[in-house]
């Protein structure tokens, strides 16, 4: 990772005994790795200081890795560090190193009982998985900009995007409250969003306006310039998108694709349907029935039918934003992962490919907002769609994620 042979690196144990520091830089981000002595979950005398130092490193590191060894396979002392590792509450990943020479999921599969999150495939001394391993720890830059970006604002970032005239400007002055628009009816919002940090209930949040609220009392309305850009930067930055629809004008095509694009980022997605006031029962239920019909696939997300000008469905869609930031950002264990997976190919078996059968062995969580889960097993390649779905829905019903899309990845050994 340092590309140094500073740490010392030799085939004997004991030799790298206190935490030592090196600088490391992937692709312009540096950081710092701080390599600790060893530890055998039963420290006595000398060992016992070396389990401070390693301690201490914990501490210092925002995140973890824990190294076994793949060769000589589970050892009765990484229990006892993985449950050490659990209680600091640090961001610890497994690392299973010296995978060379062997089928590296079999290497791995020992260890997979320690319950990690997320577990790395190394060959050290070969340098084989460290790059892979350090393109998914550190943030991309895109995560760093968008994290600087949007990490100023508070709470839970809610998107209120949508087509022009579709009442989006008007929403945002209702969940706001009249008085606090003026403040940011200012020049250069045309081009931006404009973030608005909240508080309701208790609960803090920050709307990100895409219409950039713009009216003011005896001002003549400007009509807004839809700019996908600003669209897109918003999707990105929010944990929920509210996604605003004309009632009066019906699902059209263009917000099919704003919905593809929030779909396409991985956001959580509430829809409303604006304008629900004074409509006559015909027309309500034409409406209802098309939208059901045109967002047959988006059966996991809330729809809701609103009048933002008068404000009734207003309130209850702030159930579904907490819905929607919960899913997007549930944290769910392995073990939990792994036996809805068994679950659900012992209900429902993969297919033959080829005489045989793909085996799913082992499921972790690879990130959040949206939620990924990895999935390890064989001939994953050949999965079909049919399957994919499946298991997605089982995962879904299981797992209670509502309004977020879940993103699966599958790794084959072979
Ligand atoms: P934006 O371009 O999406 O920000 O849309 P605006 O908020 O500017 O609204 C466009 C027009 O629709 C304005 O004339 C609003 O008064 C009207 N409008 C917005 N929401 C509603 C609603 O719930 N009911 C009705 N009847 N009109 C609305």
């Amino acid at each position: 990772m340092t590309r140094s042979r500073d740490a010392l690196v030799a085939d004997f144990p004991g030799l790298t005994r206190d935490r030592k520091y090196g600088e490391g830089n992937y692709e312009g981000q540096r950081f710092i790795v701080i390599d600790t002595g060893g530890l055998t979950g039963g420290e006595e005398g000398l060992d016992a200081e070396m389990a401070r130092q390693s301690m201490q490193a914990v501490e210092e590191a925002d995140i973890v890795l824990f190294l076994v060894d793949g060769k000589a396979g589970l050892n009765g002392g990484d229990e006892l560090i993985a449950a050490h590792l659990r209680k600091t509450g640090k961001r610890a990943h497994l690392v299973v190193n010296k995978t060379d020479g062997q089928d590296p999921d079999i290497a791995a599969s020992d260890f997979y009982a320690l319950g990690f999150d997320s577990t790395y495939l190394i060959a050290a001394s070969h340098n084989r998985g460290i790059r892979s391993m350090l393109e998914e720890l550190l943030p991309s830059e895109e995560e760093r900009e968008a994290q600087d970006r949007a990490d100023r604002y508070p709470g839970i970032r809610i998107g209120i995007v949508g087509r022009p005239n579709v009442g989006k400007s008007t929403l945002v002055n209702r969940m706001l409250g009249e008085d606090r628009v003026i403040v940011y009816d200012m020049p250069g919002t045309t081009r931006d969003s404009v973030y608005i940090p909240f508080e309701r209930m208790d609960n803090q949040y920050t709307l990100i306006d895409t219409a950039g609220v713009r009216r003011r009392k005896n001002v003549s309305e400007v009509v807004e310039k839809f700019s996908i850009i600003k669209t897109l930067q918003a999707i990105d930055d929010a944990h929920v998108v509210i996604l605003v629809i004309d009632a009066r004008e019906g699902l059209v095509d263009q917000d099919l694709h704003l919905i593809g694009f929030v779909l396409d980022a991985g956001r959580s997605l509430v829809v409303a349907v604006n304008k629900w006031d004074g409509m006559d029962p015909e027309d309500r239920a034409k409406v209802k029935e098309q939208v059901q019909r045109r967002l047959d696939f988006l059966d996991y997300a809330d729809k809701h039918y609103i009048s933002a000008l008068h404000g009734s469905g207003v309130g209850v869609m702030y159930d579904s934003v907490h819905a929607c930031y919960e899913s997007a950002m549930a944290k769910w264990p392995t073990n939990r992962l792994t036996a809805i997976l068994q679950d659900a190919t012992a209900q429902h078996q993969p297919p033959l490919v080829q005489g045989r059968r793909i085996k799913l062995r082992y499921a972790h969580q690879g990130g959040s907002n949206p939620p990924v889960i990895v999935v390890h097993g064989n001939q994953t390649d050949a999965l079909p769609g049919a399957y994919k779905r499946y298991l997605e829905n089982t995962f879904r019903k299981v797992l209670k994620v509502n309004g977020s899309p879940i993103r699966f990845e599958f790794r084959s050994s072979e």
